[in-house]
């Protein structure tokens, strides 16, 4: 599949980049990585005038360690660094976990934590060629007015299916946002829609420059678990994000202090169980607080047939890695 038509713009600077973005408007759109971006153009999924690459601007690379013990990660950061960071590895270790999760190694060195929080998100009837989804009649996602997944109602419940975004969840990060107005900080939380279509809250004359994660949150122990065909290769079709603390006072170094639960692929946004921190504070960790907790998330996932394996048995993956990664976190 060959690439359609389009100008490359190649900014320097951040401020450069965002004069692009308010010049071309609806016409433009970012490169990162390009390891999402490049397949979905060649499936003509969009059809871009302009291609504003990013990769030029050295301003938003780096993992820089804050004084005060937060971190702030520049949004071109590949994957690939940050799952080798030894910093994030000791002191957010959920992150570097999950981050080493995301497809493989050749993408991962491409691929980069901007991108991978702002991924589109995905369906079996939306992320395939132009002539498959002509075959089989347009839907909401793009150029179509029906939905083959929830056939007679509305809305897309294409999945979002990045690694990253529950472990950021778990850790309460913000990002950081540009635009010609300049920058606005928001909770990576407040960032997802909730819808498969319109799933971030990005105008197209914005993008995403830092990402930081609070001091507050380091030192947490974490696990990353997810569910995928090729164990080599493959999208999440259920991940789970766990962080915890124990405790170290009164209560005994068996009590769970503070925990939180985020899980990815099973909705069309990235999402903390609610819950999940209710429930494990300041109780001793046992199966079946762990296997409640799997229930809880369980519920919370609201898998639909958009992604190659079936809905409850994505549902029931999301209860069972949840389960053991609570399970494993508070063992680590
Ligand atoms: C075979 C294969 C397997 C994959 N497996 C996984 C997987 O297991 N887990 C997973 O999470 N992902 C997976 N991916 C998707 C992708 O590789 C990663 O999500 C990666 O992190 C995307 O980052 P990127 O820099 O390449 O993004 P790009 O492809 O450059 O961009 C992705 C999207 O984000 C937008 N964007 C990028 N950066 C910014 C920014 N700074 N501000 C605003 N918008 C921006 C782009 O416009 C585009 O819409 C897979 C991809 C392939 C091809
Ligand atoms: S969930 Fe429905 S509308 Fe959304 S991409 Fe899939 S088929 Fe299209």
């Amino acid at each position: 599949m060959s690439l359609p038509q389009f100008e490359l713009l190649r900014p320097r600077t951040i401020e450069e980049a965002v004069g692009n973005l308010s010049q071309y408007g609806n016409n433009i759109r970012i490169l990162a990585g390009g390891t999402d971006l490049i397949p979905s153009m060649k499936q003509r999924l969009f059809e871009p005038e302009y291609v504003l690459d990013l990769r030029g601007i050295a301003a938003m690379r780096g993992i820089k360690p804050n004084p005060d013990g937060g971190i702030e990660i520049g949004a071109l950061t590949t994957l690939r660094a940050i799952e080798r960071s030894d910093f994030l590895c000791q002191h957010y270790p959920v992150l570097a976990q999950a981050a080493a999760t995301v497809a493989s190694p050749v993408l991962r060195n491409m691929g980069t934590i901007g991108g991978n929080i702002c991924l589109d998100t995905r369906c079996l009837w939306f992320n395939q060629s132009l002539t498959w989804r002509k075959g089989c009649g347009f839907c909401i996602k793009k150029d179509g007015d029906l939905c083959h997944v929830a056939p007679g109602g509305s809305k897309c419940w294409a999945a979002f299916s990045g690694d990253t975004p529950p472990a950021l969840l778990c850790l309460n990060a913000e990002i950081e946002v540009a635009s010609s107005a300049g920058l606005r900080r928001m909770p990576l939380y407040d960032f997802y829609t909730g819808l498969g279509d319109n799933y971030r809250k990005l105008a197209p004359n914005e993008l995403v420059t830092r990402v930081f994660v609070p001091a507050s949150s380091a030192d947490y122990r974490g696990v990353y678990r997810k569910l995928r065909v090729r164990g080599s290769i493959d999208y999440p079709l259920a991940g789970v994000a766990v962080v915890m603390k124990r405790s170290s006072d009164g209560q005994g170094a068996g009590h769970i202090a503070e925990a939180r639960v985020g899980i990815t692929a099973v909705n069309p946004a990235p999402l903390l169980v609610k819950g999940a921190s209710e429930l494990l504070a300041g109780q001793p960790i046992s199966e079946e607080l762990a296997e409640a907790v799997g229930d809880l998330a369980a519920k919370t996932a609201k898998p639909l047939t958009t992604s190659a394996l079936t809905p409850e048995y994505r549902r029931e993956m999301i209860r069972v890695f949840t389960k053991r990664a609570v399970l494993a976190a508070s063992n680590n």
